[in-house]
């Protein structure tokens, strides 16, 4: 069974993303780019199906410009046998990733397709399920737990309150949650063999997909600044601030 793993390239979790001064995004130049937190948690769990002889092949994808190659190579330090790029210099919305990705579904006829449940830049939440649509799979989203049993796979889901534990028939597409693993490190000598690992590079049009954006982006802005604290004499005057000011209690 071969899992196929798609990877995104966002600006690395630690930073602290400005926005442009006309508000038409966030300001990405010369900023630290790295793998999407929730795919490298995807990437781990694809190599640990294979490690446990579940799966036969870890195929890791990145749709986007040619620094994608850099996530793609992390992917393959984590252990995905190879890597596809789907290259272009344009802006990729959720629907079109799918639709990329269902294309190399076609094409790879892989058992899994496991995806990170969000992206941390657009935090939209929605490829995964676009492409379960697309390609008329069963899905699994914020998996917690995977365990693979003959043509089902079991996936374990946080929810309000407790757990779900969901089956469903293979091929299927699963995005995981923040508990699902533990991402390894990645060591130097599995870096210097991710080097030599096969890397395809596609055109979006080789897959006959139209990737114009489907909708606009009107203004992005900055959260509102958080006032100054005040200091309080008591607790009753906190109290009575709590009720009276701030109206929380
Ligand atoms: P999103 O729907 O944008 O929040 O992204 C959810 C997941 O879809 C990500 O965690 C990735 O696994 C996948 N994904 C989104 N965009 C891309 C991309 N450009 N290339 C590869 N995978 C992507």
């Amino acid at each position: 069974m071969k899992v196929l793993v798609p990877v995104k390239r966002v600006v690395d979790y630690n930073v602290k993303v400005r926005v442009k001064s006309d508000n038409t995004g966030v300001d990405i130049a010369n900023v630290k780019m790295s793998m999407n937190p929730f795919d490298e948690i995807a990437v781990e769990e694809a190599v640990r199906l294979k490690e446990k002889g579940v799966a036969t092949e870890v195929i890791a994808v990145s749709c986007g410009v040619t620094q994608c190659q850099e996530t793609l190579r992390t992917a393959m330090a984590i252990g995905a046998d190879r890597a596809i790029l789907v290259e272009t210099d344009a802006e990729l919305q959720p629907l079109a990733v799918a639709k990329l990705l269902n294309a190399l579904v076609a094409k790879e006829q892989p058992g899994l397709i496991i995806l990170g449940k969000q992206a941390i830049d657009d935090d939209a939440n929605q490829t995964g399920q676009m492409l379960a649509a697309l390609a008329d799979l069963p899905q699994a989203t914020f998996a917690s737990k995977v365990e693979v049993a003959g043509d089902k796979v079991n996936v374990t889901r946080e929810i309000d309150g407790g757990l779900e534990t969901l089956s469903l028939s293979i091929p299927a597409v699963i995005t995981t949650d923040l508990r699902l693993n533990e991402p390894r490190y990645v060591t130097l000598p599995n870096i210097m063999k991710a080097k030599k690992k096969p890397l395809e590079i596609v055109k979006p049009e080789d897959l006959g997909v139209d990737v114009s954006p489907r909708l606009k982006t009107l203004k992005v802005s900055e959260p509102p600044k958080r006032g100054a604290g005040i200091k309080v004499p008591d607790v009753a005057t906190l109290v009575n601030k709590l009720k009276t000011e701030a109206k929380v209690i």
